[in-house]
């Protein structure tokens, strides 16, 4: 099979034939139709993230590995079963949940897999969909897709829709709530549709950027701020009647974000922390105590989460915007235009 690998950190990937896996046990083959591409991947392609102090930190430090084949929103069929697999026949279209643990810890045994102690998620730790087969270690990380719904769309559920959804679920919405949600990208898109469906919150979205606004609007936005050209404090606080966000979902989370999210926040408000841009934060320790403030990280989400969405994406509760598909070969293509913020929706490669 062919797949497009990291064999070293920044260099372009790799087209590589491998042998393809035989599934043994609970394991499944699948054959993968889409994978879509995640600002994550770039970390991984980049060989870490930005620390505190500009530190670097590096992903083989947290235990991956190269060569690596990323990609873990894979969508496809089943190509064939291990012998103790069951509940999928060939053929059959199917998301895989690629945040898998290893199955004893706290989180997995509560069922947030997700936060595993020794994660094992396809696409970081094992190697992912980009490529012709991904090998999924169990039955269990399968949902069944309707052959209805579009294959490219249902691949973005398991990361990007998912984090939204895992997000908008941490900030705890209440209907009276005022929410600003951070960067109209992608995931902040995803996280308007899903606060808008599931909670009554009055939705404030804040970018740089006056056409993501207008999506942002359409999406179900009930107000927003371009924070390049207005004070966002201000703005937020005019859209409180003074009293502040009762919660922020920070999509982008650097340190300039966070900074000013910190400024707007009412009494007893979450701020929930998102993205993986990185950077280091300034507490004003005493504020925390007496202001009642809950910091709060957010990765991904569980495997009953990504099965509720398949649920609301089959309603058209939530539609996943996907602009652009490469093949295997444009895989360095893909992710440097998500670096260069050239991908509007979503990037899937189709194999
Ligand atoms: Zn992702
Ligand atoms: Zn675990």
């Amino acid at each position: 099979m062919k797949s497009a690998r990291i064999v070293k950190p920044k260099e372009s990937l790799e087209v590589k034939e491998l042998e393809t896996p035989k599934p043994k046990g609970s394991q499944v083959l699948i054959k993968v139709q889409s994978s879509g591409v995640c600002h994550s991947d770039i970390h991984l392609w980049e060989g870490g993230y930005e620390g505190i102090g500009g530190q670097f930190l590096n992903t083989t430090d947290r235990g991956v590995k190269y060569p690596l084949t990323p990609g873990h929103e894979i969508a496809g069929i089943v190509d064939s079963l291990g012998e103790e697999a069951q509940g999928f026949t060939k053929d059959e279209k199917v998301l895989v949940y690629p945040w898998i643990g290893e199955g004893l810890c706290p989180a997995c045994r509560s069922g947030e897999e997700n936060l595993c102690d020794k994660p094992r998620s396809l696409g970081i730790y094992m190697d992912g969909g980009y490529a012709e087969y991904v090998l999924v270690p169990s039955y269990r990380y399968l949902v069944k897709i309707d052959d209805e719904m579009d294959t490219d769309a249902s691949a973005t559920i398991s990361c990007s829709a998912l984090t939204a959804y895992g997000a908008v679920k941490n900030a705890n919405l209440k209907p009276y709530d005022n929410v600003v949600i951070v960067g109209a990208g992608g995931l902040g898109l995803m996280a308007i549709q899903l606060a808008k469906a599931v909670t009554g919150s009055k939705i404030i979205a804040m970018d740089l950027d006056d056409e993501k606004l207008s999506a942002a609007k359409k999406n179900g936005a009930d107000n927003t701020i371009n924070s390049k050209k207005e004070d966002p404090i201000r703005a937020v606080m005019e859209l409180t009647d003074n009293m502040g966000a009762d919660a922020v979902i920070d999509f982008v989370n650097a340190s300039k974000t966070v900074e000013t999210d910190m400024q707007f926040l009412r009494k007893r408000a979450k701020l929930v922390l998102v993205g993986l841009f990185g950077g280091e934060l300034k507490l004003s320790l005493v504020s925390m105590p007496t202001r009642a403030y809950r910091l709060i990280g957010s990765y991904t989400g569980t495997l009953s989460d990504m099965t509720e969405l398949i649920s609301l994406a089959k309603r058209g509760v939530i539609k996943p915007l996907v602009s652009n598909r490469f093949k295997l070969s444009q895989a360095t293509e893909a992710l440097t235009m998500l670096k260069e913020g050239k991908i509007v929706g979503r990037g899937v490669i189709n194999p």
